[in-house]
């Protein structure tokens, strides 16, 4: 398994910060692939094989900014610091107390004399240097590393500003312009302290999480009572909890009972019971009971953790829109420089400028065209998405998921233990099979075995130990009792060994499956002797959720190994429109596939552990019922509740987040493409340049913050 390793950057201005960063480290020897997030303004790299700290923090530092590595998982939610909003804010300050006297004096007083000429051009020489230092590094490394950036466009263009001021002040005649670098520079600032902030904001679903962590824990050591840090809880420690408590860590409960409000982590509001044997889930709040557990998960282990954990991946990684994002920035300074050049030459030729008013053109265009809230579009959205999807027990494991489940049109449903409870139950007995039946499946760990098991134990039967046994996936299971060659399971089984049914048996197996049972047959020595029933019910949930998915527009389907009776009867019931039935496990992957070739993009819902391959094979496996004990490992999207309703919403949610995404980009663009000819033919002043681009930043990030108001339902 490669490492891989986050760091945390400081010092990004703009996507384009990210790129270069990212082209960087893709070059190394060491590093596997390479994933630079501006929003999160991380950098998560996956080494070939081993580590290799040194050589990744020298290359983001010769590209120009500064990264620690990140090491516990508490540091890796300290996303935008608030020292880094304040940083911003008071940068913001000094520029704009120095730039009110420059206004004034320029603008108001029209003060022309040498001695104001002087003072403008100290105090807008400190905003150029000082607050303005980062401009000028950002765009000394984008011509180290052969690119341009956003800094490049406003070095260059508040430069062009001051420096001429400077040249017409001491050395040559003309007017002189300081509040346009001042100014500039202030708006530029403005955006960066807000932009700072409202990214900040858009992480905050995580930290909502994590700072629900209870502190301390009781626990009970050699027979004392004592409260002790979080950190030092260790697994086996018997805790205990009183009422209106905060559960510290993950294990089950060992005495005691009571209720608690898990909402936090599965977005269900009614509080769950609890009672000797129930999971505790650290973090979640007991309400009136006391109860004690004993620890079974700490620290990274905990649900809570988990959680976090995947949402943090997901919002470092690139989802596919960004990488058009992404395209588009890297093509579009260069190619801004050229029009502003263009500009300026054609303004100073044709247009028969001054050579000043040209230069402030040609500062406009370099400055409203930086693109940088596209840069912001993609990411910021995505960490509001997959932080609301965690608030509401849907974990969505990637941008690309995200993005994938906005196009799905069918959803195809594993039936057991999915669209069903997976509690089955034995309804009917036919023979005296029940005995024979049950010794041989306490072997198997089919739910329908169980469920024979179970039936067994309530009727007090005595079990025999099989000498033989064997599972045959899908169909059943085979072996030998006291001598005896037993085979239990589905009429397809039974037929390969030559045993049919006769038409009793057989008018018994139609009218239960026309019921919805799954029958199951049992034969001993190739004569059948005698069938169960079994019925498993469909959770209450199931047919409001299709119905759900059809209003969506969404095709839905559902898989089972079970025959078509038993299937078509439980279709009936949840009202979905296609059933595949008598499907083998190896080959509900393939019928996946069928369903792609016919140009549907498919979800697979399934409880994956049995669904595995078919979660895979899907465009998105939608892993559901994790609950305690997360499945991460399977499916791009992890449901905690067992709720089918929940499908719907985790495609509701990824509709929403990318309508906000194309908004942004649709937004950022237009700013740029309309702003550029408006510039160009000098129609805004330049300071105004760098207020319009400030706050197309910034209504970007605000824009995705919205999506927070709106509801899953
Ligand atoms: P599902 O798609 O519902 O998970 P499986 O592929 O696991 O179903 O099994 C398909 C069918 O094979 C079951 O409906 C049942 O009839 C039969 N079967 C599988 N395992 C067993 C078993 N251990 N005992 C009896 N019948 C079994
Ligand atoms: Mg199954």
């Amino acid at each position: 398994m490669p490492e891989k390793k986050i760091y945390k950057i400081q010092g990004m201005h703009c996507a384009n910060c990210a790129l270069t960063i990212e082209k960087n480290l893709s070059k190394l020897d060491d590093v596997k692939t390479a994933n630079v997030n501006y929003a999160t303004e991380k950098a998560t790299v996956e080494f070939k094989s081993k580590e290799n700290d040194k050589q990744i923090l020298k290359t983001i530092k010769n590209s120009g900014y500064k990264a620690d590595p990140i090491k516990t998982e508490e540091q890796a939610t300290a996303r935008v610091e608030m020292g880094e909003v304040k940083k911003e804010r008071n940068l913001f300050i000094l520029s704009l107390v120095l730039a009110v006297p420059v206004v004034i004096l320029s603008m108001v007083m029209r003060d022309m004399s040498m001695t104001s000429k002087v003072i403008q051009a100290l105090l807008a020489g400190v905003i150029q240097f000082y607050v303005g230092w980062r401009f000028y590094k950002g765009a000394y490394y984008a011509i180290k590393n052969k690119t341009a950036n956003m800094d490049t466009l406003i070095a260059l263009g508040t430069s062009a500003a001051f420096f001429y001021s400077i040249a017409t002040t001491f050395f040559i005649s003309g007017d002189v312009f300081y509040e346009t670098s001042a100014l500039l520079i202030t708006f530029v600032m403005l955006g960066k302290w807000l932009e700072a902030r409202a990214k900040g904001q858009t992480g905050e679903a995580i930290k909502k999480l994590l700072g629900l962590q209870a502190k301390t824990a009781l626990v009970e050591r050699s027979g004392k009572e004592m409260e002790i840090p979080i950190k030092e809880v260790k697994v086996g420690d018997v805790v205990i909890v009183k009422p209106g408590e905060k559960i510290p860590v993950d294990g089950k409960v060992i005495s005691g009972q009571s209720t608690v409000d898990e909402s936090m982590i599965s977005g269900e509001s009614i509080p769950v019971e609890k009672k000797e044997g129930d999971q505790a889930v650290g973090a979640t709040l007991n309400k009136t009971g006391s109860f004690k557990f004993k620890a079974e998960k700490i620290g990274k282990d905990t649900v809570l953790a988990q959680i976090v954990k995947v949402v943090e991946e997901a919002q470092s990684k690139k989802a596919p829109i960004q990488k058009f994002a992404d395209k588009v920035s890297a093509y579009f300074v260069p190619t801004v420089l050229g029009i502003a050049v263009i500009t300026f030459v054609l303004w100073m030729t044709v247009g028969g400028a001054e050579f000043v008013d040209a230069l402030l053109i040609f500062t406009a265009v370099l400055v409203i065209a930086c693109p940088c809230a596209l840069g912001l579009a993609t990411p910021t959205a995505i960490m509001v998405g997959t932080g609301m999807g965690a608030q509401n027990g849907i974990l969505i494991r990637s941008g690309e998921a995200l993005e994938i489940a906005n196009k799905v049109n069918a959803v195809v449903f594993d039936k057991t233990g999915t669209i069903t409870k997976g509690l089955p139950e034995v309804t009917d007995v036919k023979g005296d099979v029940l005995p024979i039946a049950a010794s041989l499946e306490k072997r198997s760990e089919h739910p329908l075995a169980e469920a024979i098991v179970r039936e067994a134990g309530h009727k007090n039967i005595k079990l025999a130990e099989p000498e033989e046994f064997e599972a045959l996936a899908g169909l059943g299971v085979k072996g030998k009792i006291e001598g005896q060659h037993i085979i239990i399971g589905t009429k397809k089984l039974l037929s390969r060994f030559n045993i049919k049914l006769d038409a009793e048996q057989e008018k018994l197996k139609n009218k239960f499956e026309s019921e919805g049972k799954t029958v199951v047959l049992i034969a001993i020595e190739k004569n059948i002797a005698g069938l169960i029933a079994i019925a498993d019910t469909i959770k209450e949930s199931s047919p409001g959720a299709v119905a759900r998915l059809k209003q969506m527009g969404i095709r839905t389907i559902m898989i089972t190994g079970d025959n078509l009776a038993t299937a078509e009867a439980i279709a009936k019931q949840v009202n979905i429109d296609q059933v595949l039935a008598e499907v083998m496990p190896e080959d509900k992957a393939k019928e996946i596939s069928k369903l792609q070739k016919e140009g549907d993009v498919v979800a697979m819902v399934g409880d994956g552990i049995n669904d595995a391959p078919a979660l895979a094979s899907a465009d998105l496996g939608i892993a559901m019922g994790a609950g305690t004990d997360i499945a991460i490992e399977t499916g791009d999207i992890v449901l905690i509740k067992n709720d089918l309703q929940d499908v719907a919403k985790a495609i509701q949610l990824s509709r929403m987040t990318m309508a906000k995404i194309k908004q942004n980009m649709f937004w950022a663009l237009f700013y740029n493409s309309v702003g550029i000819p408006i510039a160009a033919l000098g129609l805004l002043r330049a300071e105004f340049a760098g207020l319009a681009m400030a706050l197309s930043s910034v209504s970007v990030v605000t824009n995705s913050l919205l999506l927070k108001r709106k509801k899953l339902k």
